[in-house]
């Protein structure tokens, strides 16, 4: 259940899906200059295809989805759910002690005598592992069991049908757009010359994103960021005008945010922003 009591459905604005904490802000939506993008679930669909399974020399692919499902299993990442739903078959360590999710890098489970970690190159290496280097431009998620290199699942994720719409139409409107994401900086940049984003950061963590907006907010930016609600808290909290996507968002997110779309379209920023310039807001 989604607390969306304390939003308000602005006339217009709701019967285009778009719910607004306060007609502040979809005024303050006016003054935006810069519009900041999460990548994966934002512009992307977030769901994940799998597009090879590589497993490390020794080791078969049905033990490396054994322990990339058991690991992924207890997250709500769109990473997680697309690895568990391509190896659902393969479910076997249900037994484990603890379970940790470890933002912007990936999991960490720990089974009776064994510790499985499924994520990034940086989280495997933090636990002192060794990782191949693997030329992609998807997302690549590598797997660990105790030291031991298991291999790594290259997942795909398309753009949004409406993603192209939603930079085009910003660049028309004059706003910079900004791409910020904790995946790989091939993937990142992929991403933003498909679409035509101002600028690109990559391989950052949840707080990097936060920086980010705040640095641009003291140079007197207006940043409205849209999230889909995954690890986006802080960020939504702290950008002039935070926008989440409630279908998938985490309540913690939806609090954090002043405005709310009710579906996954990214191009509800253009709208909002249409029907904020058409407002005729009350002076105070
Ligand atoms: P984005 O900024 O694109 O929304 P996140 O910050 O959610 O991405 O995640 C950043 C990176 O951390 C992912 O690209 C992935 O490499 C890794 N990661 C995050 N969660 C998981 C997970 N559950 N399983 C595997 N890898 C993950
Ligand atoms: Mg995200």
């Amino acid at each position: 259940s989604v607390p969306l009591g304390f939003f308000s459905g602005l006339g217009n604005a709701s019967s285009h899906g778009i719910l607004v904490k306060g007609s502040n802000y979809l005024e303050a939506l006016n003054g935006v200059d810069t519009v900041v993008f999460d990548k994966t679930g934002t512009l992307t669909e977030g769901r994940f295809e799998v597009a090879s399974v590589m497993p490390a020399p020794t080791i078969s692919k049905e033990t490396l989805l054994e322990y990339a499902v058991s690991a992924e299993q207890g997250s709500n990442h769109p990473i997680a759910k697309s690895i568990v739903a391509y190896g659902k078959a393969y479910l076997s360590h249900t037994d484990h002690v603890s379970y940790h999710e470890i933002s912007g890098k990936g999991v960490l489970l720990n089974l009776n005598s064994e510790t499985v970690l499924a994520g990034n190159r940086i989280l495997l290496k933090e636990h002192g592992i060794d990782v191949p280097h693997i030329e992609s431009p998807y997302t690549v998620v590598y797997v660990a069991k105790n030291k031991t290199y298991l291999g790594a699942i290259d997942i795909r994720d398309a753009l949004k049908p409406d993603a192209g719409y939603t930079i085009q139409a910003l660049n028309k409107l004059g706003k910079k757009t900004i791409l910020l994401t904790g995946d790989r900086d091939i993937t990142a940049q992929a991403v933003s010359s498909t679409l035509n984003i101002n600028e690109t950061h990559s391989q950052l963590l949840p707080e990097e994103k936060y920086t980010i907006v705040q640095n641009l907010i003291s140079q007197g930016h207006k940043v409205a960021f849209l999230g889909d609600g995954i690890n986006d808290a802080p960020v939504l909290a702290g950008a002039t005008v935070g926008i989440s996507m409630g279908s998938i968002g985490s309540d913690a997110a939806i609090e954090a945010s002043d405005i709310v779309f009710m579906t996954d379209e990214p191009s509800k920023i253009v709208h909002a922003m249409q029907i904020a310039a058409k407002t005729k807001f009350i002076v105070k």
